[in-house]
């Protein structure tokens, strides 16, 4: 993979090109520590790289002072089991559980990495990692509360992100941070790159993406009363990415009862048929002018029609 790192201004300087084996993309603790397995994983040559939006010391995992929990059982009776029936309960059986079963298993062993890697975790009087309660963490499944949580004084979070970013370093991670989200990860230049096309009507976006080539392939979702018709309002992938596949989905808004039309210019009488035919009801302003016709309309055409929204039209009399 090529990593471009862009300039503030976003131009892609070719000196600042970049060759890695892999990229994370979020600098807290899930990603730094990921960032060190796939070291582990690929090889002391892997190139591996991070991007995100802060400096990694300064992402919200820094926030966590409670502490994190492993069933190590250092101060009273615990196991991994009883953690994993804790989380589940926790997400009101919504979890995912065998993820869940993952990480209370393998809790264990990653704290005492977290440990030998030099997080200075706060010590029992025996010299172990101490333990003490948090929310929701209990023994035998739900009996009562048990003492869980591995802590580094009121700092845990801010201990595991230095622990981390220190080790991340010392293996040669390479970090871009604080240069702007994931729209960092540029591809080569000779690849071709979405434009945002958000916005606007279908047939000006299907235009754009033409030019690139890219070939639009379209979901349409309905469109709430009053909200523009047939005009781009997401899309996948997003501006600046490279398209792997050359075609770019646009989700597209499409009214279910029609569209309001433009009725200045018409006749009264023209004007009701129009919106009899959409349901709709005229609300009538007069004002001078020349007779009958419609001056003004409120809310304007173009946006999606539902049967009873008033249009009020201003009419010459
Ligand atoms: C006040 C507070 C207290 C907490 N206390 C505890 C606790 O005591 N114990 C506990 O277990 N949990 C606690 N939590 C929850 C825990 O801190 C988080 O679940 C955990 O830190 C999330 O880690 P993370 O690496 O997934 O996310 P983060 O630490 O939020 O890291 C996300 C990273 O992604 C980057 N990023 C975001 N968007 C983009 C993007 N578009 N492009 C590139 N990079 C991006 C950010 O810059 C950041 O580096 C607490 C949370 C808060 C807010």
């Amino acid at each position: 993979m090529t990593l471009l790192a862009p300039t503030p201004r976003g131009s892609i300087p070719p000196s600042r090109v970049v060759e890695l084996d892999a990229v994370v993309v979020g600098a807290g603790g899930a990603g730094l520590y990921a960032a060190l397995e796939l070291k582990q994983a690929l090889g002391p040559e892997a190139r591996i790289g991070v991007i995100s939006k802060l400096h990694p010391t300064r992402s919200h995992t820094g926030a966590a002072q409670g502490g994190v929990c492993a069933a190590l059982g250092n101060t009273e009776e615990d196991h991994w089991e009883w953690h994993w029936f804790d989380t589940v309960k926790g997400g009101d059986y919504l979890v995912d559980q065998d993820a869940a079963e993952v990480m209370c298993h393998d809790a264990v062993d990653t704290i005492i990495n977290l440990e030998h890697l030099g997080l200075p975790f706060d010590r029992t009087d025996d010299g172990l990692i101490n333990q003490r309660r948090f929310g929701g963490h209990t023994r035998n499944y739900g009996e009562g509360p048990v003492r869980r949580s591995c802590f580094a004084a009121d700092r845990t979070g801010h201990a595991i992100l230095q622990t981390l970013y220190q080790q991340c370093i010392r293996r040669e991670v390479v970090f871009f941070d604080g240069t702007g989200p994931t729209s960092a990860a540029n591809c080569r230049d000779d690849e071709v790159q979405v434009p945002d096309v958000r916005g606007l009507l279908l047939a000006e976006a299907e235009a754009r993406l033409d030019a690139q080539p890219l070939t639009p392939e379209l979901v349409l979702r309905p469109a709430e009363p009053l909200e523009p018709a047939g005009v781009v309002v997401g899309q996948r992938p997003r501006r600046g990415y490279a398209s792997p596949f050359d075609r770019v989905i646009l989700i597209v808004t499409k009214p279910l009862h029609g569209v309001i039309p433009n009725l200045v210019g018409r006749s009264l009488d023209d004007a009701r048929v129009r919106l009899e035919r959409l349901e709709l009801e005229p609300e009538i302003r007069w004002a001078k002018g020349a007779a009958g016709i419609v001056l003004e309309q409120r809310p304007r055409p173009g946006l999606a029609a539902a049967p009873g929204i008033k249009i009020r039209l201003v009419v010459a009399r």
